[in-house]
């Protein structure tokens, strides 16, 4: 993340979001899941301060993210939601990996989002 993006505190613990690889908040918004007009207005928040997202992460880099709120955790939901939700969510923590190592070129946030995903913004 930008230097002037830094300061934003995660809004489940109040700690600060250092890294766009550990924000949901442009998790969801790389899969076009936030108006990018709002995306400055919204609050941050770690990937790991919320499951119910990150539980459909699967890297590495984040490890095992267990889900204990069980109307949201993907051992009760539909399994062909969570094949499709898991393909998804995980393509969009790689884009932000992409994103926060894409140093000598950054690109602009309009750029963030897989293709595809933002459509619906324009
Ligand atoms: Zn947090």
């Amino acid at each position: 993340m930008a230097r002037c993006d830094q300061g934003y505190l995660c809004k489940v613990c109040g700690e600060e979001v250092e890294n766009i690889t550990e924000s949901e908040l442009y998790l969801r918004y790389v899969l076009g899941e936030v108006d990018p007009e709002l995306l400055h207005l919204e609050p941050e928040c770690h990937l790991l301060c919320t499951p119910a997202i990150s539980q459909f992460i699967d890297d590495p880099r984040i490890g095992t993210v267990t889900c204990t709120e069980a109307i949201f955790s993907k051992e009760n939901l539909d399994p062909e939601f969570v094949r499709s939700r898991t393909f998804a969510v995980t393509a969009a923590y790689k884009r932000l990996w992409e994103i926060r190592s894409e140093r000598r070129k950054p690109l602009t946030v309009v750029e963030y989002p897989l293709p595809g995903t933002a459509d619906r913004w324009r």
